[in-house]
């Protein structure tokens, strides 16, 4: 590990956060250093700090402790995430023999400047009662490779040498703070300190030391370690029953909804119970494939995270499981309720005891497959990405600790202290939960006005949406339109008429989140011409896409709803066209009767499965500029023609003729559309006009 100060950064920092003291943004400086390097730290672990000067209201100098607020992420901390502490008066604590977790958070939030800031960190006491200016704290995966060992501490001595403390595993918290500081007083020249199971702590006058000390001694580590097992542990390097890239893909193509359902929740909502989906992250990677094919790789799932800090992102194990035992349904669901019925015990026999009330979801959050990776479980796909990254680097913890000796983390009762620990789960923040989070979207035809409308209201509520179209560019422009949801959204270009093309997206789907949810079969096209000189061709075209479309995309989306077991929601564009005809518009409105009629057939067809089917009627949905509707760049010009209207004059002509006198827009569609697929009715085979009022379209 190398230093990576450079002074054109630190000065390029003090020019953008001198305002703040320069000593507070060379410490953002090096917070974000630290902060960005995935081995020293990841999401919301570690913290930082700065004692300085400030002046009060009144001109007075007043000494003050800024410290990282609690949970936030150091990668992308800045002046205002680092809120200041009155220093004196957090040093009189100290005076104190005992301080409760309540009365620590109340008499540190007393302390603060900005009444308004952020918590601080956990660790804020820790950070003041230490003398330097600079504090570093950072939990290593090679200083937890070294002491996650029955003989870690003589381990960190022998890899980092003598001028460095090593204390035994402590809470965080008053008692901690405390520890650290008595410990550092009798040995005031030590260059860090290493808290066992836990981390690392360095020290020093200016930003560039402490940080330079943090990768000093992390370097010292990694050689170490990198010695005794080399630079990739045995276990990352293949074996047996590792597959390879594309059959990895293969394999968790074919398994992950069924894997994605066995680890959902039922949940008591107000209209019933309802199962609380999860999104899929898939980590395929050479190293984790290599680690799930390993012999010792199960018992290692079960043997607890790197450092405690983690536990309420994955939980305390993961669960490992064979090829077979994905494969089948029953040993797969067996296999979960064996952790549910492990994390439940454990629960009731160290969680209850210590205060926890009610128990967190009982599923495993990161599941090793054999020989294909990892793959991370949660509510939101950034929850998901958060424990995939933890898993990714645990596992190479885990690697390097099995081949120095014997991993040993802290025991399941110390990890369910820290899981239900109220300051900790603090740092999860209060969970939003919008309607539709942790379900899947597939919606067909995304790149028209229609469709890219559902898209927006879907991932507005929350779903992650894998959004399809044929054509690329239109595709592109639609997903600009949804760029504040890109983190949830997910683009395919591929032809939904075919089966090959509603297969492809599917699998992207599966890849990309872990299964699907909410299907609405959209993409549609439109020929104008009346029956007697209606062209065949484009007759059969529009007959393809919109209705063999529309049944291929039910087909196969029934085997992934099937897969999973968790239920769904199907919504199917028909069209006020199916029940008020109009001259020249054969082709398409035969194709959405068909398509209705598709939606009402799959209405009893997935009953069974726990899938709801409904139809949306639209009608005048003219888009805009960004994203036009394509129907009515088709059918538009001749309407103008037989009316003698201009594209405002037409649009104006279909508002005034509904009853609401009300301009269609697809996001008008799209809330039809995230009405049914919430399923807070029991509905199912329904139509739902979204035209402003039509009475020749009333359904019948
Ligand atoms: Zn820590």
């Amino acid at each position: 590990m190398h230093s990576r100060w450079n002074d054109a950064g630190a000065r390029e920092a003090v020019a953008q956060f001198g305002a703040a003291g320069t000593d507070l943004a060379l410490r953002v400086y090096t917070s974000r250093l630290l902060g960005s390097d995935p081995d020293l730290v990841l999401h919301g672990g570690g913290n930082t700090s700065v004692k300085t000067i400030v002046r009060d209201r009144f001109g007075a100098e007043l000494r003050v402790l800024c410290v990282k607020g609690s949970g936030a992420d150091l990668s992308e901390v800045g002046p205002e995430g680092l809120p200041a502490l009155e220093l004196d008066k957090l040093l009189r604590l100290r005076e104190l023999r005992q301080l409760d977790d309540d009365g620590m958070v109340a008499e540190v939030r007393r302390c603060l400047l900005d009444p308004g800031a952020p918590n601080p960190s956990i660790e804020a006491l820790l950070h003041a009662f230490l003398p330097h200016r600079f504090v570093d704290h950072t939990h290593a995966d090679a200083i937890c490779a070294l002491t996650n060992q029955p003989d870690g501490a003589k381990l960190v001595r022998e890899a980092l040498g003598g001028d460095v403390l090593v204390l035994p595993w402590i809470m965080p918290g008053f008692p901690l703070a405390k520890a650290v500081a008595e410990a550092f007083a009798k040995q005031p020249d030590c260059r860090g300190i290493v808290l066992m199971h836990h981390g690392l702590l360095t020290f020093g006058d200016d930003a560039r030391t402490s940080y330079e000390r943090t990768i000093e001694l992390v370097d010292r580590a990694e050689r170490f370690v990198a010695q005794r097992v080399g630079r990739t542990a045995p276990m990352l390097q293949g074996g047996a029953s590792v597959l390879d890239a594309a059959a990895r893909a293969d394999f968790l193509a074919r398994h992950l909804p069924a894997l994605r359902g066995a680890v959902a929740t039922v949940m008591q909502r107000s209209w019933g119970p309802e199962p609380q989906r999860v999104v899929a992250e898939v980590r395929a990677t050479d190293e984790a494939a290599s680690f799930g094919a390993h012999e010792a790789s199960r018992a290692l799932c079960e043997s607890g995270p790197a450092t405690p800090d983690h536990v309420i992102r994955t939980k305390g194990r993961y669960l490992h499981l064979t090829h077979a035992e994905v494969a089948d349904r029953d040993r797969l669901h067996a296999r979960v309720a064996e952790f549910r019925a492990w994390y439940q015990r454990n629960f009731e026999q160290c969680a209850k005891p210590r205060g926890a009330k009610a128990i967190l979801v009982n599923t495993p959050v990161v599941v090793l497959v054999e020989g294909c990776g990892i793959v991370a479980f949660q509510p939101t796909r950034k929850a998901a990405r958060i424990a995939a990254d933890i898993a990714e680097h645990t596992i190479r913890v885990w690697a390097q600790g099995h081949a120095m000796g014997r991993y040993t983390a802290l025991s399941e009762a110390e990890l369910a202290e820290m899981e239900y620990w109220p300051l900790e789960l603090r740092k999860l923040g209060k969970a939003s939960q919008p309607a539709l989070h942790g379900m899947v979207a597939l919606v067909t035809g995304a790149a028209g006005a229609i469709g890219c409308g559902i898209a927006e209201v879907l991932l507005e509520q929350g779903a992650c949406v894998v959004a399809t179209d044929v054509d690329a560019a239109r595709l592109e422009a639609a997903a600009a339109r949804l760029r504040a949801h890109r983190a949830h959204l997910h683009t395919v270009v591929a032809d939904t008429a075919t089966a090959q093309g509603v297969a492809a997206a599917l699998r992207e789907a599966v890849l990309a989140f872990g299964g699907i949810d909410i299907v609405v079969p959209n993409a549609g096209i439109a020929r104008t011409g009346t029956i007697e000189e209606l062209d065949v061709a484009a007759f059969a075209q529009v007959q393809q896409v919109n209705v063999q479309g529309t049944m291929l995309v039910l087909q196969q989306a029934a085997r992934v709803f099937r897969a999973q077991g968790t239920g769904g929601a199907v919504v199917v564009q028909a069209s006020k066209n199916t029940f008020a005809p109009g001259a020249g518009f054969g082709a398409y409105s035969a194709s959405k009767a068909a398509a209705l009629q598709l939606g009402r057939i799959a209405a009893i067809e997935f009953a069974p499965l726990g899938v709801r089917v409904n139809m949306v009627n639209a009608d005048a949905v003219f888009g805009d500029d960004g994203v036009p509707s394509q129907l009515w760049a088709e059918v538009g010009p001749e309407r103008m023609r037989a009316r003698g209207l201009d594209p405002e004059g037409l649009r104006e002509h279909y508002r005034q003729r509904s009853l609401l006198k009300i301009a269609v827009t697809p996001r008008h569609v799209g809330e039809a559309v995230a009405f049914f697929v919430q399923g807070r009715t029991p509905t199912t085979g329904a139509v739902l006009p979204v035209d402003g009022g039509l009475p020749e379209a009333f359904p019948r």
